[in-house]
């Protein structure tokens, strides 16, 4: 007899066979017999056309009906049903056909267990992966929403402190001006403790503001020509009472490519390096050395920066040029931007990488970690392109999306 005919013959008990063993309850037999009968007139089709695909419909429907809001059930795989089918027709076959026509229908069904097993397994994996990519899509679209609305809180905060701010600073000037000067040497200090805290918080609103205008793509670069040189004498000048009041040894190598003029923002370019020199003070103890060294590249100049202070984690050096994105402990902080781990809000980092790549140009960091007792110091690292003259308005907005249609002719020449 052939393979068709014997599961015809022995369809009524393995439905039932499999309705007891599958489903304990009878209301839950109820509603699983359909779906059973559908299964065996599907495999009998399957072993009569020699086509096992013929059930691929019922378990594209098994697989799709696991719940996908749930996470367990998204694990739990429909094979071990297939294994306890062929069982199942093992076991019934034996009581109602000869020994024989029993082990020729488990040889034939053999090669649709193994299709239907695999075929099973492949699109419960395929269902994991869509359902793993969606769940991703949305973490991403929530990270998205909740970096739009930091940047915006940026902006707001920003715009709104730097009203008060004036105002504080003009009163604390127009006082100066009004009081008498026998009184001046009694409230002196106290005017200097207000125009320090004042130019302190104007700082953070300026960053604030150079953050946001990063994020949305809005940084204006003025373009001239500059010399690398010039540009350190300058930082140098601006660091030498650190220098002297740290013992720290703060050196400018002469390098090729030093003394060449490129086209950049200068004025950009200074903020950018004087946050590095800035940080590598905060982060190097007293009598430490920090060096400007450098290189020329094909097309690019790459300046290193490095100290000889407390290092940074290789898990935290993509970090730190994340907004907000400072290492250790907050409250640990001092203040200042030279005193030893005088810790800011976590923006300079960022506003430099801004800078370095709205030039076209890069910034990475290279350290062996964080300790500060051995301190193994840092490099950061800084690639600029060599441009001989100032890019036109294509390329620049290239590096400044789309929204940048606003800085037409800003460019000096
Ligand atoms: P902050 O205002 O905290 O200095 P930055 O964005 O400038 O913010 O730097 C982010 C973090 O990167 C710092 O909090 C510090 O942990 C780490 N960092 C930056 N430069 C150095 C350096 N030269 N050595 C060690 N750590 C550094």
């Amino acid at each position: 007899m052939r393979s068709e005919e014997l599961l015809i013959q022995i369809r009524r008990a393995w439905i039932q066979a499999a309705c007891e063993r599958l489903a304990s309850e009878t209301d839950v037999r109820a509603s699983f017999e359909p779906a059973l009968e559908r299964f065996y007139d599907l495999l009998i089709e399957a072993v009569r056309s020699d086509a096992p695909e013929k059930l691929n419909p019922i378990i594209d429907e098994w697989v799709e009906a696991r719940p996908r809001s749930d996470p367990e059930a998204m694990q739990t795989s429909i094979t071990p049903l297939f294994d306890q089918f062929l069982l199942l027709t093992y076991e019934v076959s034996l009581k109602l056909l000869s020994d024989r026509e029993a082990l020729e229908l488990l040889a034939s069904l053999i090669p649709i267990h193994t299709y239907t097993y695999s075929y099973a397994a492949k699109k419960e994996t395929q269902a994991q992966i869509e359902q793993i990519s969606s769940e991703l899509e949305s973490a991403r679209l929530v990270l998205e929403q909740l970096d739009q609305s930091k940047s915006k809180f940026i902006s707001i905060a920003a715009h709104e402190l730097k009203t008060p701010l004036t105002l504080i600073q003009g009163y604390a000037s127009m006082l100066r001006e009004r009081i008498s000067t026998d009184e001046f040497g009694r409230v002196e200090s106290l005017l200097n403790g207000i125009d320090l805290g004042a130019r302190r918080l104007a700082a953070i609103v300026d960053d604030m503001i150079d953050v946001s205008l990063i994020d949305n793509n809005l940084l204006a670069l003025t373009f001239q020509p500059i010399w690398l040189n010039r540009l350190f004498d300058l930082v140098k000048h601006e660091f030498e009472s650190a220098m002297k009041e740290r013992q720290i040894e703060f050196e400018v190598h002469d390098f090729p490519g030093f003394r060449e003029m490129i086209f950049a923002d200068g004025e950009r370019l200074y903020q950018a390096f004087r946050n590095l020199i800035s940080n590598a003070f905060k982060y190097t103890p007293d009598r430490g050395r920090i060096w400007v060294d450098g290189r020329l590249l094909p097309g690019f100049i790459e300046v290193t920066i490095t100290d000889t202070g407390i290092g940074i984690n290789p898990e935290d050096q993509m970090r730190i040029f994340d907004k907000f994105g400072q290492v250790g402990n907050v409250s640990l902080h001092s203040s200042g931007k030279t005193k030893f781990k005088g810790g800011g809000p976590g923006l300079g980092l960022p506003i430099t990488k801004g800078i370095i790549e709205a030039h076209g140009g890069a910034i990475w960091v290279e350290s062996e970690g964080h300790d500060e007792e051995r301190c193994p110091g840092t490099t950061f690292h800084v690639l600029l392109p060599i441009r001989a003259e100032p890019p036109d308005e294509k390329f620049a907005r290239l590096f400044k999306g789309e929204e940048t249609t606003s800085l037409k002719g800003e460019y000096k020449d």
